[in-house]
């Protein structure tokens, strides 16, 4: 069986205090509690350091939110996914819907940063998913297939996770139903690339406006095997009510 992940995605938030602050949080519940799952928080760049030295007695993983597709180099403000790497990160994310849109990111980007993860150590954390006129148009299924295809590299331990955009901090999560048919959908398409084996091994996540009130009814599906929450990840509360929803 796969080990769900619950992965907090903190975005562009938070001062070096308010972290120290939510991960410290994090990890007094982890030292009283015992969960089925494995935590994750990618804090903005900033924190990462600090962060991790807060976590890094805990059961609580640290990523990062994005990479560079090359290991240095000229790029003013990017970070390579060695550096990540060197802070003591065990994941990133890559392809997130907001790097994809403020940054014109493409699946070929996508597809390079996710290789420089893997070379680095590191486990990319691909994000894929449909706009809003996509799914009303009913191509939801062959919007995510092709991005799948065009962002997922050949071989490595990666990650998937399928968030619909307009799911994403609106407070309007995808119904269940939904969720099961893409995840289904993203196994098969990850079994024509990699093998069946390597897809009923692979990790797909749900994200889109998680929360405690619904994350047991996605957790619970079969094809989902875990979360990637942006919002209620800044609450330390909200973000260990969705981790004991685990089944
Ligand atoms: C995200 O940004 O990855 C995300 C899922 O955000 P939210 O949980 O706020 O919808």
């Amino acid at each position: 069986m796969r080990r769900k992940l619950i992965a907090g995605n903190w975005k562009m938030n938070g001062l070096l205090a308010d972290g120290v602050e939510l991960a410290r949080a994090l990890t007094n519940h982890a030292a009283s509690e015992e969960i089925t799952c494995d935590l994750l928080v990618c804090p903005p760049a900033t924190l990462l350091m600090t962060v991790g030295g807060v976590v890094s007695t805990g059961p609580i993983f640290l990523g990062g939110q994005d990479c560079h597709a090359e290991p240095s180099g000229a790029h003013t403000g990017d970070i390579a996914a060695p550096m990540l790497a060197d802070l003591g990160c065990r994941y990133v994310i890559v392809g997130h819907s907001e790097r994809r849109s403020d940054h014109g990111e493409s699946d070929a980007t996508v597809n390079g940063k996710a290789k420089a993860a893997i070379s680095a150590g590191l486990i990319p954390i691909v994000c894929v998913g449909e706009s809003l006129d996509d799914r009303e148009a009913g191509r939801a299924l062959d919007v995510v297939s092709n991005q799948v295809r065009g962002s997922l590299p050949s071989e490595g331990d990666v990650v998937i996770a399928y968030e619909p955009v307009w799911a994403i901090g609106t407070g309007r999560s995808a119904t269940a139903g939904d969720v099961a048919e893409m995840h289904a959908e993203i196994r098969k398409v990850v079994a024509e690339l990699r093998g069946e084996e390597a897809a009923s091994g692979t990790q797909v996540l749900y994200g889109g406006s998680v929360k405690p009130s619904n994350a047991a009814e996605l957790l619970a599906l079969q094809d989902v095997d875990g979360a990637l929450v942006g919002g209620a990840s800044l609450k330390a509360e909200d973000f260990w009510e969705i981790a004991r929803a685990c089944p």
